[in-house]
């Protein structure tokens, strides 16, 4: 049942519907339905159509049903909705028509899909969402298991002095596009799991993503101690104890979710290794109904695949030993096996002594493993290598598959009007296909150059609109004000760096010879200026101090106001950012960045990257769609840093800014135009996550169903 606090006229009764499926989000026309039905609302609630349905006036409601050019475009958007949802000729049941009827079960600590559900932290979650509508675009028997966090990640402030606080704020459930999820008999959906001593209850929450739907876990129930009511509270801002607890919570409580639900999945995918225990429950299922140890592995791990996703170890989940057997002792039992052979399940020799380590158990239990790059997955076998002692490192099996993003969900609304105009209306559909991007070629130089300079105003004008929101709240004092980007000039070269401020991705990098940066930002003919944005991770002082180093210089008048830190990175700024700025910088120190997907983002746009070539990037990059910045390899980091910065203002000073400012008679840098050209060209088919969701398909969704192996 769909929840509405006032009653909608009979004309345009779907309208709830819609707004409860987030196949909304990423269709022009149903995103334009909304924006029309009340454009001070569409923007006051951030794009929230169920907070949209709450808060408009009942009057333009029923003026609303009276307009027939309205009408009908809520007819043409329901037509193509219920054609989306109920069709079965997608790519999925055309290519496997057998397998329609198995389910993949995709587990994920965090979704990144939309703002009005701020259940995600950054790279990870947006992959997982992207994943999800993919999965609906192409038609695949889908479900994901994740959290519902009332108080999600948090919102990031940055204080005049530069220190990043977290802000969390309690999510008004009312207002996000979730439902109670219902059982097989219709009854409100609980489970339980058994928490050291005591049982942990949960609720269940749904969320539709087009055709497929994610149950997300919510402990906030009367049956739990207030301890347990805060258990998925929040993202990653725990101890080792509430993360473990959260972990048993997803793995073993998502299995009992789907079992409720009455799904029983062929293929259990863990994206990352949080909810690797699951495969401690499907185990004990199988020999609680009376198979051998053995047996039962072979059996779960035949059905179970593992994505990794980071090359630093810090980045991998540890428990010691003794918590480990706190929350399992006698589930040991239950699984047929002794507290000796449960423990070498995981464990695994870290800095700090031997531990039980959450991707050691994945790899442990799952036959299908990937990394999310070449290099990733490279690295990875070397990494792992001692889980496979008699296996050559490169036999070991953790195959490559490179990350991509949901392309219709992140092309600015005005080049899915080009590309539709040019490459015709089935793009969005056949957007993986490298040959039709040749048609590029139909699109001029300056059509595409016009585009972006709409798509750069937009941004700005997004970064001072937020700013002036925040003025008037009181929320800025007038350098934060000047931070926040109120100085950029539309007309400057700009380049964009936004994501997570851990260290190795080094956002200091380009300020490493500060009398050559602002000799590079200040130039009165062709000044560059600095668009930062992103979060550190709470726990992260070093990280935290590298935001407060870039916010440092964005105060410092000697730079001329020509860098911006803009506080609060989230998914929708990142809309606006990878649509548009000039060009699009990564420094990661190799090979750490193990895929990267905003760069993919900015391509999609026209926006050229200027990276390390590691990542994606060490695919994407092909000498004539962007630059690569540095190239050799050292021991010591602070010659690496020395090396790689000279590289990138080299590439800044003799390669970026000539070919930015060289115009024709007409306005147009021809030069540039070419580059844009060619990154949309190259970068959007290969890094496009249906090419993505198609080769897990291929390559472990199918074989794990009992398929052939791809
Ligand atoms: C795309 C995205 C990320 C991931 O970016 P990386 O390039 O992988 O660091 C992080 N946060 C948000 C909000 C994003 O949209």
């Amino acid at each position: 049942m769909i929840p509405t606090t006032q009653p909608i006229p009979e004309k345009l009764s779907r309208l709830p519907e819609l707004a409860y499926n987030l196949w909304w989000s990423w269709t022009p026309e149903a995103r334009t339905l909304f924006k029309q039905l009340d454009y001070p609302l569409w923007r006051s609630t951030k794009h929230n159509p169920v907070q949209i349905l709450q808060q408009i006036t009942p009057d333009r409601l029923v003026r609303r049903a009276a307009d027939a050019s309205f009408l009908r475009q809520y007819r043409k958007v329901m037509v193509k909705f219920d054609k989306e949802m109920q069709d079965n000729d997608g790519w999925f049941n055309t290519t496997y028509p057998a397998k329609k009827e198995k389910t993949i079960a995709y587990f994920s600590f965090e979704f990144g899909l939309h703002s009005s559900l701020p259940i995600y932290s950054g790279g990870l979650g947006i992959l997982s969402g992207d994943h999800a509508k993919e999965a609906s675009d192409l038609q695949l028997p889908f479900v994901g298991v994740g959290f519902m966090y009332p108080q999600g990640y948090f919102r990031q402030r940055i204080p005049s002095h530069g220190w990043q606080e977290a802000v969390y704020q309690q999510l008004d459930m009312d207002k996000a596009p979730i439902l109670p999820a219902a059982d097989a008999n219709g009854e409100p959906l609980n489970i339980s799991v058994q928490m050291g001593d005591h049982k942990v209850y949960a609720r269940v929450w749904q969320v539709r993503v087009g055709r497929i739907s994610l149950y997300l876990l919510d402990t906030d129930v009367e049956e739990n101690s207030p301890w347990d009511r805060e258990l998925s509270a929040r993202l990653y801002s725990g101890d080792r104890e509430t993360r473990i607890r959260q972990e048993i919570l997803l793995g073993v409580g998502g299995v009992r979710v789907l079992r409720a639900l009455g799904i029983n999945p062929a293929v259990w995918h863990m994206n990352e290794g949080h909810s690797a225990f699951l495969t401690l429950e499907l185990i004990r299922e199988k020999v609680a109904a009376g198979m051998a140890y053995d047996d039962a592995l072979a059996q779960v791990k035949f059905h179970a695949a593992f994505t990794t996703h980071t090359p630093v170890p810090a980045g991998h989940d540890t428990f010691n030993f003794q918590m480990v057997e706190n929350y399992f002792n006698g589930f040991w039992d239950e699984m047929g096996i002794s507290r000796e052979q449960f423990l070498s399940l995981g464990a695994h020799q870290e800095a700090w002594g031997t531990a039980f380590n959450m991707t050691v158990l994945a790899m442990h239990t799952a036959e299908y493993i990937n990394g999310v790059s070449a290099l990733h997955a490279k690295v990875s076998r070397e990494m792992w290598q001692g889980i496979w002692p008699d296996t050559a490192v490169d036999n070991i099996p953790i195959i490559p598959i490179t990350n991509g993003i949901h392309v219709p969900g992140w092309v600015a609304s005005e080049n899915d009007a080009l590309f539709k105009k040019y490459l015709g209306k089935q793009w969005r559909k056949q957007h993986d296909q490298e040959a039709i991007w040749g048609k590029l070629d139909d699109i001029s130089d300056k059509k595409l150059w016009k585009r972006h300079v709409i798509l750069k105003n937009k941004l700005l004008s997004f970064l001072r609109e937020r700013t002036r929101r925040r003025w008037v709240a009181r929320q800025l004092d007038p350098t934060q004000a000047m931070t926040n980007g109120m100085l950029i000039d539309p007309d400057a070269l700009t380049i964009g760096f936004a994501r997570r401020f851990a260290t190795y991705k080094r956002a200091t990098l380009i300020f490493r010879d500060f009398e050559r940066i602002k000799r590079i930002l200040l130039d009165t003919h062709r000044p560059v200026q600095l668009i930062f944005a992103g979060k550190s991770h709470p726990a992260d002082d070093p990280g935290k101090s590298l935001i407060q180093q870039v916010y440092n210089w964005a105060k410092e008048n000697q730079l001329g106001g020509r860098v911006a830190f803009i506080e609060d990175y989230d998914i929708q700024m990142a809309r606006y950012l990878t649509q548009g700025v000039d060009v699009w910088l990564n420094t990661p120190r190799l090979p750490r960045e193990a895929s990267g997907t905003s760069g993919m983002k900015a391509t999609l746009n026209g926006i050229p990257n200027l990276s390390i070539l590691d990542g994606w990037w060490a695919e994407g990059y092909n000498g004539a769609n962007g630059w690569a910045i540095g190239g050799k390899q050292f021991d010591d980091e602070r010659e690496q840093d020395e090396y790689d910065a000279n590289s990138l203002y080299q590439l800044i000073e003799d390669e970026i800014v000539p070919l930015y400012y060289t115009r024709d008679s007409d306005g147009i840098p021809r030069g540039w135009a070419k580059i844009m050209r060619e990154a949309i060209r190259t970068n959007v088919p290969a890094f496009s996550m249906k090419r993505m969701v198609k080769e897990y398909t291929t390559k472990i969704y199918i074989p794990a169903m009992g398929g052939d192996r791809v």
